[in-house]
C-alpha cells in the first residue's frame, strides 16, 4: 500500500493521504496529509482539524489515489494518539449499523470514541499531604481540613476537601500557609481479575444440561446464537456466568448488555460473588474520570467483563469473546435518539462479524427471538422450572368491573385484603404500576380546562412529591397554579388517573402502620439510590413497594410473596404492533418477583379486561401459546419479523412545511408491489418539543432491500432546511 501511493502520486512527492471518519453527523469521510515521519494505518485514533477544532477521529482507510487538485488544500493530520487502534471488526460494525439504520457513519463512530472529552492516558491526580505546623488561628472549615489529614498520609484533594466538607480554596489557603504539600498521586491499582473458579455454585441437572451448552459455545468460539430460555428465578444468570468463567479461562473479554442500568447495583454483587470482583460498568451515569478510565481498561483488554447498556455495545474491546443480552425482549435496547438502533440485534451482527459467540436471556422471549429459535436458527438452551423447586407464582385477574376500587381509589377490595393478609404474616408486597408521578391529567373542575405541555401533544403529569406539573416527553415543568389559567375558579384543580404517588397516598390510608416506599426513576436519583432501596427491602425495611418498571426486573425479594398490578390494562391502550407482547413480557416479569424463595407467590391483577388474550396467557402460564398466537398474527399480516418496516418522520417548527414535505414524500414514493407505503398523517405525538411531527410508515416483504428503496426515494424529495426527516429501521415506537 505504502509503495503503491509513492509511485501513483509521483508528481505530489512522497506525501500520504489518508480518509479519516469524524465523529460528526456526516457519512462521508475526509482525507488528510499524513506529516513526515508519522505512521498511520486503517483503524488509528488521530487528532484532525476540522474547521475550527480539532477533533478525536479514526483513519478509516489508506487513499492511494487522492485527487491531485485537492492536494494542497488538504490539511494535515495533527497527532497520532496513544490508544490502541480501532480493529477492523469495529469499523466494520460502525459501517455495516450505519448502512442498516441509514444513520450517518460519524454518528456511529461517536459511539465508539465515547470517553469523555480527554483520551489517552489520564490525567495527573494531585493529592494534598499535612507537612508543616498549623497557622495559629484557625477557621472551623481549616481545622476540619487538618484533622482529616491528621493521618500525615496523601489524600487526594477534592477528596480531602469533600471529606472536611470545606471549598477547594480552604485548601489552596493553607497549601500557600505552607502547612499542605501538594503532590502527584500514584495512579490507581488495576483492579485484581475476575477468578473464573472462585465460587461455582453445585448446579441442579436441568442447570447442568444448560451449563454444559453454554462452556461448548463457549469453547467453541466461533459465531453462534443462543436462546437461554428459562423461567424467572430458574438461574438463568447463574448458567450463563459458566460461559463468562469459559471466556475469563481463555483471557478473552465479555459483555454484558442490560437494558436499564437502575438493575446493575444488585447484579455487579452477584457477580463478585460468583468471580471475587467486580466487572467494569459502562453506561450513561459514570463521572468523566471513571469513564475515560473504563474505555482505557476495555481497549488495551485489562477489563476482561463489561456490564454495559445498549451503548457499550460500541466499545473497541481488545479482544471480545463472548456477548450476553440479558432480558434480550426488553424495549429499552431500541434507542430512538440519534441513530436509531436495536442493541440486541445489533450485538448480534457484532458477534458475526467478529465470529464470536453471543447469548440472548430471556424468561419471556420476543416474537422476533423466538421466531429464530423455532426456525432452529438460534440455540434453545431451556431452564423451564425455577431454581429448588420453586413454584411459579399463582396469577388471577381481578374484573375491576365486578370489583370496583370505591370512588376516586385505584385498590380494589380484594387486592387490598391480599395485602393486609401480607403484611399481617410480615411478608413483603409490591404494587405495580408503570406511571410516574401523581396524576396522568389534571383539570379544571370548573371549566374542565386540561393542562397541556406548551410544547407537545401531551397532558402534564403532576409530580406532587416534586410540586410541579411535567411533561413526560420533554421535561417540560410549570408550578401548579392556584387558579385555573383558563377560567379563573380558584382551587378548582382535580387530578385525574393514578400514578406511583396516588397509589403510595392511597396505601398510606388504607394502611397506616405499613412502612411504604416508591421506586420510580424520578424518586430515586441514580444507582446508588436505587441500591439503598433495593437493600433496604431485602432486609425487609419495606413492607409495601409501589413501583414502575424500574423495579419490574431482576431483582431477587426473598420475602416478597404478593404482586398487585394496579392497572394491568396500561399498555394495551396504545394498541401498537407490539402492545400485547410488551405488555406480557412486563406482567410476567412483575409477576416473576413473587414467591422466589420458600415461601409461594400470588399475583393479583386488577383488568377490566380479563377474557383478553393477554390475561389469559399469564393467568394460565402459558407463555407459548401466547407467542404462538402473537408470531402466527404477524405472519397473517406479514409484520415483523415475517415483512419489514420502516418509519419516516417528518419534523420542523411549520406545519405548512412538514406537511408539504410529508405529502411530497408521499407522491414520490416507491411503487411495487412488496412494497406498501402508509400515510402521511398526523403522529400521535403530533407536537414534540414544540416540533410539528407527521408520520410515515414503510412495510415491505423480507426479501425487500428497504435501506436501498428508503435512500432512493429519500434522494429524490427536496425539503426546506426547516424540516427533518428522519428513518427508523425496525420502528418499536409509533409515537
Ligand atoms: P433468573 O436469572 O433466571 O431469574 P437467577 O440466576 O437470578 O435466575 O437465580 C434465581 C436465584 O436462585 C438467585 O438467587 C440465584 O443465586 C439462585 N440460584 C440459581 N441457581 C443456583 C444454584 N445452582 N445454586 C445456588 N443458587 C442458585
Ligand atoms: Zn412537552
Amino acid at each position: 500500500m505504502d509503495h503503491a501511493t509513492r509511485q501513483t502520486s509521483s508528481s505530489a512527492s512522497s506525501t500520504r493521504v489518508v480518509d479519516v471518519l469524524v465523529p460528526v453527523a456526516l457519512n462521508q469521510t475526509y482525507s488528510y496529509r499524513v506529516p513526515r515521519g508519522m505512521d498511520l494505518e486503517p483503524g488509528d485514533v488521530v487528532c484532525v482539524p476540522l474547521g475550527p477544532r480539532e477533533v478525536v477521529a479514526v483513519v478509516w482507510a489508506q487513499n492511494a489515489n487522492p485527487d491531485p487538485r485537492l492536494h494542497n488544500r488538504l490539511k494535515d493530520v495533527g497527532e497520532k494518539l496513544d490508544v490502541p487502534p480501532l480493529k477492523e471488526e469495529l469499523r466494520k460494525l460502525v459501517d455495516w449499523v450505519s448502512t442498516y439504520t441509514l444513520s450517518a457513519r460519524g454518528m456511529v463512530l461517536r459511539m465508539a470514541l465515547r470517553m469523555g472529552e480527554n483520551l489517552g492516558p489520564e490525567r495527573m491526580r494531585l493529592g494534598v499531604r499535612l507537612v508543616g505546623e498549623p497557622p495559629k488561628r484557625l477557621t472551623p472549615a481549616r481545622r476540619r481540613l487538618i484533622e482529616v489529614l491528621s493521618d500525615g498520609l496523601l489524600h487526594g484533594k477534592s477528596d480531602a476537601a469533600r471529606e472536611a466538607g470545606v471549598s477547594g480554596g480552604v485548601v489552596d489557603g493553607l497549601v500557600d500557609e505552607g502547612t499542605l504539600a501538594v503532590e502527584a498521586m500514584p495512579p490507581p491499582l488495576a483492579p485484581p481479575a475476575p477468578d473464573p473458579s472462585f465460587a461455582q455454585p453445585d448446579f441442579s441437572p436441568q442447570q447442568r444440561t444448560a451449563v454444559d451448552a453454554m462452556r461448548a459455545l463457549a469453547a467453541n468460539g466461533s459465531f453462534h446464537v443462543a436462546l437461554l430460555d428459562g423461567v424467572t428465578g430458574s438461574g438463568k444468570t447463574e448458567v450463563y456466568f459458566e460461559a463468562i468463567a469459559e471466556i475469563i479461562r481463555r483471557n478473552k473479554q465479555t459483555l454484558i448488555l442490560m437494558p436499564e442500568i437502575a438493575l446493575t447495583g444488585q447484579f455487579l454483587d452477584r457477580f463478585a460473588q460468583r468471580f471475587g470482583v467486580r466487572p467494569i460498568e459502562w453506561h450513561s451515569e459514570l463521572t468523566p474520570r471513571t469513564r475515560q478510565r473504563n474505555w482505557a481498561a476495555i481497549s488495551t483488554g485489562e477489563a476482561p467483563v463489561v456490564v454495559g447498556a445498549r451503548s457499550a455495545l460500541f466499545l473497541p474491546y481488545a479482544d471480545l469473546g463472548l456477548i450476553i443480552v440479558d432480558e434480550e425482549h426488553d424495549q429499552a435496547y431500541k434507542q430512538d435518539e440519534g441513530a436509531h438502533y436495536h442493541a440486541r440485534d445489533m450485538a448480534v451482527v457484532r458477534a458475526h462479524i467478529a465470529k464470536i459467540p453471543i447469548v440472548l436471556a430471556s424468561a419471556t422471549p420476543s416474537v422476533e427471538t423466538e421466531v429464530n429459535a423455532r426456525k432452529g436458527r438460534y440455540q434453545r438452551v431451556p431452564l423451564p422450572s425455577r431454581f429448588g423447586g420453586q413454584h411459579m407464582p399463582q396469577i388471577e385477574a381481578i374484573d375491576l368491573r365486578r370489583a370496583p376500587p370505591p370512588r376516586g381509589r385505584f385498590i380494589s377490595p380484594p387486592l387490598a385484603e391480599q395485602i393486609q393478609f401480607a403484611i399481617e404474616k410480615r411478608e413483603q408486597a409490591l404494587l405495580f404500576l408503570n406511571r410516574r408521578g401523581y396524576a396522568p391529567l389534571t383539570l379544571c373542575r370548573a371549566c374542565g380546562h386540561r393542562f397541556q405541555c406548551p410544547q407537545c401533544t401531551a397532558w402534564l403529569v403532576e409530580h406532587r412529591l416534586q410540586g410541579t406539573l411535567a411533561c413526560h416527553h420533554c421535561g417540560y415543568t410549570a408550578k401548579p397554579p392556584d387558579t385555573c389559567p383558563k377560567c379563573g375558579a380558584l382551587h378548582s384543580l382535580a387530578a385525574c388517573g393514578p400514578g406511583v404517588e396516588r397509589v403510595a397516598e392511597e396505601v398510606a390510608k388504607l394502611f397506616p402502620a405499613a412502612r411504604t416506599a416508591i421506586m420510580a426513576s424520578d424518586t430515586i436519583r441514580g444507582p446508588a439510590e436505587a441500591e439503598a432501596l433495593v437493600g433496604a427491602m431485602q432486609r425487609r425495611e419495606i413492607d409495601l413497594l409501589i413501583g414502575t418498571q424500574i423495579m419490574a426486573k431482576g431483582h431477587h425479594f426473598p420475602w416478597l410473596t404478593l404482586v398487585g398490578v394496579v392497572d394491568a390494562d396500561l399498555g394495551l391502550a396504545g394498541g401498537d404492533l407490539r402492545a400485547a407482547e410488551r405488555t406480557f413480557q412486563l406482567l410476567s416479569q412483575v409477576a416473576g418477583r413473587a414467591g422466589r424463595a420458600e415461601r409461594p407467590g400470588r399475583v393479583l391483577l386488577q383488568t377490566y379486561m380479563p377474557e383478553s388474550g393477554v390475561m389469559q396467557a399469564l393467568a394460565k402460564l402459558d407463555r407459548d401459546a401466547f407467542l404462538e398466537a402473537e408470531a402466527e398474527a404477524r405472519k397473517a399480516h406479514r409484520m415483523p419479523p415475517y415483512g419489514r418496516l420502516a418509519a419516516l418522520i417528518v419534523s420542523g417548527p411549520q406545519l405548512e412545511n412538514v406537511a408539504a414535505t410529508a405529502r411530497a414524500l408521499a407522491r414520490a414514493a416507491p411503487r411495487q408491489d412488496d412494497v406498501q407505503i402508509f400515510g402521511p398523517a398526523p403522529a400521535p405525538l403530533a407536537m414534540l418539543r414544540g416540533l410539528h411531527r407527521q408520520r410515515l410508515l414503510l412495510k415491505a416483504s423480507k426479501d425487500v432491500n428497504v435501506q436501498g428503496v428508503l435512500r432512493r426515494w429519500l434522494g429524490t424529495v427536496k425539503r426546506p432546511s426547516d424540516v427533518k426527516v428522519k428513518v427508523d429501521i425496525d420502528p418499536y415506537s409509533f409515537l
